[in-house]
């Protein structure tokens, strides 16, 4: 079966979408994206979503071609039109096609792509987790929006993986942020504690989902920021993210996180997580 994409409101396979090397995503990285993700052929958490991509490229001064209503639609037909059950949608917008100069050009039209990819629940790492490495976060101060500019957090996955760890964990001078694609949790005392969803984070829509588990599960949260030596002295930890999930963090640096296992908070929170995910 050939793969649709959405491409500038049509759908279309994968050979007839054209993509012009003047577009200022090639250039620039100008522009913004999503990720959804479906399970069982439904959209996770579309609205969510589509607030965050808003406020990216309101933030950009780059114009949706639709409203959320519309655009989920789209997405929807695209998901079926790929028969997806289980998978992710991407979905990018760049400011348009236009000979290379830096400031905003006249008329250029947005460029909306989307598409969809088959991708199982991560069901080995939740279960057994991931070990990590801490690096320095060399981001703009602007990690709240979902920018194409993605850089700084492809050269940490890839240190990651030189260090033949799951991923990293961001710090500014000592102060944990996030991870290269993922929200970092810490549990003490029974407590989970997050960065606060500022401008150095990716405000994640699974953060968002976990936090309100947590309070509708009795556990508290605290939305201050911890230091790398607070992760290293915490019961737990672990990520959450719209690929990963709930995903424990059991060794950071070479040091074991509490015993070196998942911890029991982090299981009842993957519990409440699954228990809400949509059934066809
Ligand atoms: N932080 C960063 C830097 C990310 O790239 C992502 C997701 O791609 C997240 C956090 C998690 O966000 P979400 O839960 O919306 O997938």
């Amino acid at each position: 079966m050939q793969q649709i994409y959405l491409y500038q409101n049509r759908l279309i396979p994968l050979t007839q979408v054209h993509i012009s090397p003047e577009d200022r995503g090639y250039y620039f990285g100008d522009g913004a994206y999503e990720v959804f993700r479906v399970y069982n052929g439904i959209l996770y958490e579309t609205e969510a979503h589509f607030t965050r991509l808003k406020k990216t490229v309101d933030a950009l001064r780059i114009k949706l071609p639709a409203d959320h209503t519309a655009l989920t639609r789209q997405l929807e037909e695209l998901v079926r039109a790929n028969r997806l059950q289980e998978g992710i949608v991407y979905m990018q917008i760049t400011r348009g096609t236009a000979p290379r100069v830096h400031a905003f050009p006249a008329g250029a039209e947005p460029v909306l792509m989307a598409y969809t990819q088959p991708l199982a629940r991560p069901v080995a790492t939740m279960e057994k987790g991931i070990s990590a490495v801490t690096t320095e976060d060399i981001r703009w101060l602007r990690c709240d929006l979902k920018t194409l500019n993605l850089l700084p957090n492809v050269m940490a996955k890839q240190t990651a993986v030189d260090h033949g760890t799951g991923d990293v964990v961001f710090h500014r001078s000592g102060t944990v942020t996030e991870c290269s694609a993922s929200n970092m949790m810490i549990v003490k005392n029974g407590v989970v504690r997050t960065h606060p969803a500022d401008n150095l984070i990716l405000h994640g829509v699974t953060r968002a989902v976990v936090l309100r588990l947590a309070q509708s599960e009795g556990i508290p949260t605290q939305e201050t920021p911890f230091t790398v030596e607070e992760l290293l002295q915490a019961d737990e930890a672990f990520i959450t993210g719209t690929t990963v999930e709930v995903t424990p963090v059991t060794s950071v640096d070479g040091k074991p996180i509490g015993d070196g296992r998942p911890g029991a908070v982090t299981r009842q929170l993957q519990q409440a997580f699954e228990a809400a995910i949509p059934t066809a």
